[in-house]
């Protein structure tokens, strides 16, 4: 299963949180600790996500390649610091295709999104839901897996107005309810604040006074992690978060 990361907090190098970190997203991609069998490592793509300035939209680097491979972005995050950073490495579920549309971050606006996990049936189990969106979201979603789809339900329930807590709640609720036995840890924020889930998925936590970092494993052995329960809802701001349970009706 992906791994994944976000921070919010002080500006950092994106290198920081995902090469230089001794357990970062470079050595979970090659020696993961906890992917619960759900493939080995994560050679299939990676993305990192940004804001170049306080107010702007978010700004992304999504490859189908190995993080290890890629120098260019080595010294891209070398240079690169954001108060905000969201991050991913792939493991690609059988039968999906290894393209950088199907890597997270996936992006709009100013949110970013990701998804470590998998929806079981897939398509069909899902099918009714997607039907629920509008036909143009289905014919540009950024590639045809269940990431993709997951991230265009989460999107139209946001340009709805729903709360983000609510969205991922809601979103959880119905695709479990679908497709019942899916892994279904969700990531998203906005640069200001992280909304993440815990659903039969691995999901630590880390504060300090000015920062958050949620992240599928802890990216050192620095004692202050968290793990979030499962079935569990993170909201997080700099310096502090909540943990909510789930439930199979979406309410937080
Ligand atoms: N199922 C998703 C994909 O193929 C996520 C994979 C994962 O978490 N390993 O992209």
């Amino acid at each position: 299963m992906c791994r994944h990361l976000a921070y919010l907090g002080p500006p950092v190098t994106l290198s920081s949180l995902v090469l230089e970190a001794p357990h970062g997203l470079l050595r979970q991609s090659y020696a993961p600790l906890d992917m619960r069998a759900g493939g080995t490592i994560n050679a299939d793509g990676f993305g990192a996500g940004w804001y170049p300035a306080p107010e702007a939209d978010a700004v992304r680097y999504r490859s189908a390649a190995p993080l290890w491979s890629d120098a260019s972005f080595a010294a891209m995050a070398g240079a690169t610091r954001s108060s905000a950073v969201l991050a991913a490495v792939r493991s690609a579920t059988v039968g999906m295709p290894v393209t950088e549309t199907a890597a997270a971050p996936f992006a709009h606006g100013r949110w970013l999104f990701s998804h470590n996990g998998v929806v079981r049936g897939w398509p069909h189990s899902v099918a009714e839901l997607a039907g629920g969106l509008p036909v143009a979201d289905l014919i540009m979603l950024d590639a045809p897996t269940d990431s993709a789809l997951l991230w265009a339900l989460v999107r139209h329930r946001l340009s709805d107005g729903g709360d983000p807590a609510g969205v991922l709640a809601g979103v959880v609720a119905a695709v479990a309810t679908a497709a019942p036995g899916s892994r279904l840890n969700l990531l998203l924020t906005d640069g200001r604040g992280i909304w993440a889930t815990a659903w039969d998925h691995a999901l630590s936590v880390r504060t300090t006074p000015d920062s958050v970092l949620v992240a599928s494993e802890p990216i050192d052995s620095l004692s202050t992690w968290n793990p979030v329960p499962d079935r569990h809802l993170v909201v997080a701001r700099p310096g502090h978060y909540r943990v909510d349970e789930l439930t199979m009706t979406g309410v937080p």
